[in-house]
């Protein structure tokens, strides 16, 4: 039985995976002898090296993923990376989806084909890159990315790696599904091992059932609140307990979805029979045969042991929504929220409700919000406040216009926007509301932070189930308590909600609806990948130059940045997001966020060759067109935040060759090394103080560069100060100091391929 219908032919069958699962268990358990967790279980179960005696939140595992899924935006760099690995396929089943780059403005028709002229050359080389190196294109209105894969992709006890940070919600099928990188992409993609400290384990128990206006988002609102937005952090969160049998797999999903929103690895459950239901119900009834069968494989060891514990009784849950600016702010619907927001002041009047997206479109979401539609429509009432249907999925939307949903909303007065992220990701290009104005949006997706939605500083959005979006959207009003309050019928009756009732399952079916999906050729050697080289989006990458084997000498220092450098002020995003296909117009925002060190100024550094003031990214490019190498200094934990590849290859395109830093965040240090940069750090941090921007670096000792063995740097400071050398440490080992010598890591693979 294939993992996925839709791989290529010969890709890993679940038999052959759950059998070499099992076999690496087996091993695991000898080598650890105590009772496992379900997320050790998953990890250790895809160990490169099964005898790697693991302790959590310290070792570094290196892991074998199933199959790797790459977002539009995400996927441009990663797939230029592989490309230019130069090997002929991927070597697990990979898939891009286009879902990002689709504004939502004028309904789903209107939207979606804006989308496909405004970034045709951005899908043209995906899908023609897809066709070359085996990867699956889910063309442009297919879906979004999470969804796609929970309906294909996903099955029990897997590890998928994906592009995007909402990726574990496809954990609701109870495997791993972890938010990488796209250097991480690209190392799975080209057949290496992918590196994760090994995660903390949060157990949360479930207890009891859920019912009436309770449902799955509420179970993760409430564990914002307590855990707070850093309070998953290197950890995985694993539900059990009586009450994960009690919720549906798409519910399920929406729990492991929003995790992210509380800086978890990941989200996992033990296997369900609601989510062999749900695998039946998507015509993969031959993984759930084979779930079941594995079982024992699939849950948490009696015994086994959490780094914290947690316990949500769910009879007792009450509906929540979350926010404003912030999804851990939680408040249960009420009384006690409406005091708050007059505390706080916020706008009790309803501007929007939007309902959908990658967190909130199952079947069940829509049936149910329907159900409350339909209520509300028989006693005369129409949606009180623009409400807005974002489907998760071509066939999510396929299903629920089949099956009349979308006829109800629509009748209600809604508008159902194009299958993809929209105003999930700021492209949202509302008219009604000018931006800076104050006003309040209540959606059923799961960010919230300023400006996410709308671009509006001035827009509070709360975060909630569609269940109560929907109720609001009727009511007008952000406080509106389904259980108690009631709303003014047009006969001037007093109509009151009952409890919204859905199906978890379409009893017809799912209707795929129309076929996105472009399959990639078995044989594509003679395809070519379209990119225009007059793009200024796309740009193939060029191999970088292999090291000379010298030390490297007299480099200026471009920039001794000051305080915090995040991979933001490293590579800024914003509008800097298009480039991101194009590593040499994206440069142009080289270390732009970073404070010199010496000036206090954000963007100034001198070049030190003509004495002249210039922009950092322009100083970069006048000692490249002069063939001089620089380096960077910094502070410490240098290149933290977000794990943005660019980070590391931009200073590597401008002719960095070295970044000397008082520590690093670890994700950024290693996506250097892959770059073939040095990254060093001072074995005196004092050192630092003593070097400035307008000094000169030799490098030495590189041609004995070994594990654990400091380099010595010499610094020959400005205005012909005696020179004076210092020490540095690094953390290369032997296959990365050959990432060095060949210029990158993805140069040494092609070297090793020949
Ligand atoms: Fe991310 Fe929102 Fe798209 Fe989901 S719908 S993938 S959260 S942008």
């Amino acid at each position: 039985t294939p993992l996925s219908v839709l791989d290529p032919k010969g890709s890993p069958t679940i038999e052959e995976t759950y059998a070499k699962m099992a076999s690496r268990l087996q091993v695991v358990r000898k080598t650890l002898n105590r009772p496992l967790t379900l997320a050790e279980k998953i990890l250790f179960a895809h160990l490169d090296d099964p005898t790697t005696k693991v302790t959590r939140g310290e070792t570094y595992l290196k892991l074998r993923p199933d199959r790797v899924a790459m977002q539009d935006a995400t996927a441009q760099m990663a797939v230029l990376q592989f490309i230019s690995s130069g090997l002929p396929k991927t070597a697990v089943p990979s898939t891009i989806h286009c879902d990002h780059l689709i504004a939502a403005e004028n309904g789903s028709a209107k939207d979606l084909h804006a989308a496909q002229v405004t970034n045709k050359e951005v899908y043209d080389f995906l899908a023609s890159a897809g066709a070359k190196f085996g990867i699956g294109f889910w063309k442009p209105g297919s879906g979004i990315i999470h969804q796609i894969i929970l309906e294909n992709y996903a099955f029990p006890g897997g590890l998928i790696i994906g592009t995007d940070s909402h990726t574990p919600n496809a954990g609701g099928l109870g495997l791993l599904a972890i938010g990488v990188g796209g250097a991480d992409a690209v190392d799975v993609m080209a057949g290496m091992p992918w590196e994760l400290k090994a995660p903390k384990v949060i157990g949360v128990k479930l207890t009891g059932e859920m019912s009436g206006w309770t449902s799955p988002k509420d179970v993760i609102l409430k564990l914002a609140g307590i855990l707070t937005v850093k309070g998953g952090t290197g950890a995985i969160v694993e539900y059990f307990g009586p009450g994960v049998e009690t919720v549906s797999a798409t519910g399920l999903a929406t729990i492991a979805n929003m995790g992210a929103e509380i800086g978890a690895t990941t989200s996992t459950f033990p296997y369900t029979q609601k989510m062999s239901d749900y695998l039946r119900a998507t015509k993969r009834e031959g993984l759930a045969d084979a779930a079941d069968k594995f079982k024992a494989n699939l849950s948490a060891d009696e015994g086994c042991e959490y780094d914290q514990l947690i316990e949500i009784n769910l009879s007792d849950l009450k509906p929540h929504l979350n926010g404003p600016f912030t999804p851990d702010w939680a408040h249960v619907v009420g009384p006690e929220f409406k005091k708050t927001l007059e505390e706080k002041k916020w706008p009790e009047e309803l501007s929007a409700g939007l309902i959908g997206s990658c967190t909130n479109s199952s079947y069940e979401d829509m049936t149910r919000s329907a159900a409350l539609t339909k209520q509300a429509l028989a006693a005369g009432l129409k949606f009180k406040v623009p409400f807005h249907v974002t489907p998760g999925s071509e066939q999510v939307r396929a299903t629920i216009d089949r099956d009349g949903l979308i006829g109800t909303f629509e009748e209600a007065g809604a508008s159902v926007l194009a299958n993809a992220c929209g105003p999930c990701i700021g492209q949202w290009h509302r008219k009604d509301v000018e931006k800076g104005s104050k006003n309040s949006i209540i959606t059923s997706y799961n960010r919230n932070f300023a400006k996410r939605n709308d671009g509006n500083p001035g827009t509070h959005a709360f975060v909630s189930s569609p269940e109560l979006v929907t109720a609001t959207a009727f009511a007008g009003t952000i406080t509106f308590d389904p259980t108690r309050d009631t709303i003014k019928t047009p006969d001037g009756k007093d109509f009151k909600f009952a409890p919204p009732v859905g199906m978890e399952l379409p009893p017809r079916g799912f209707d795929p609806g129309e076929d996105t999906f472009q399959a990639p050729p078995e044989n594509s050697s003679g395809l070519e990948v379209s990119v225009d080289p007059a793009s200024q989006r796309l740009a193939l990458l060029e191999a970088f130059d292999r090291w000379n084997g010298k030390d490297l000498t007299d480099m200026p220092v471009l920039i001794k940045a000051k305080g915090k450098c995040t991979t933001d002020h490293i590579s800024m995003a914003g509008p800097w997001l298009k480039f991101r296909g194009h590593l040499d117009n994206i440069s142009n925002n080289l270390l732009i966020g970073a404070e010199n060190a010496e000036t206090g100024k954000i963007n100034e550094v001198t070049n030190i060759i003509t004495g002249e003031k210039g922009k950092v990214p322009e100083v970069a490019r006048q000692y490249k067109a002069k063939g001089v190498s620089w380096v960077v200094v910094g502070d410490e934990n240098y290149g933290e935040g977000s794990s943005r590849e660019h980070a590391a290859l931009e200073p590597r395109h401008l002719g960095g060759r070295a970044i000397i830093v008082k520590s690093f965040a670890r994700i950024h240090e290693t996506n250097l090394k892959k770059q073939g940069m040095l990254p060093l750090t001072f074995a005196d941090p004092k050192d630092y103080d003593r070097i400035s921007g307008h000094d000169r670096l030799s490098i030495l000792g590189l041609s004995d560069l070994q594990p654990g063995k400091p380099l010595k740097v010499l610094v020959k400071p400005a205005g012909g100060k005696a020179p004076f050398e210092i020490t540095v440490n690094h953390t290369f080992n032997e296959e990365q100091i050959d990432w060095f010598k060949y210029g990158s890591a993805l140069n040494r693979m092609k070297a090793m391929a020949k």
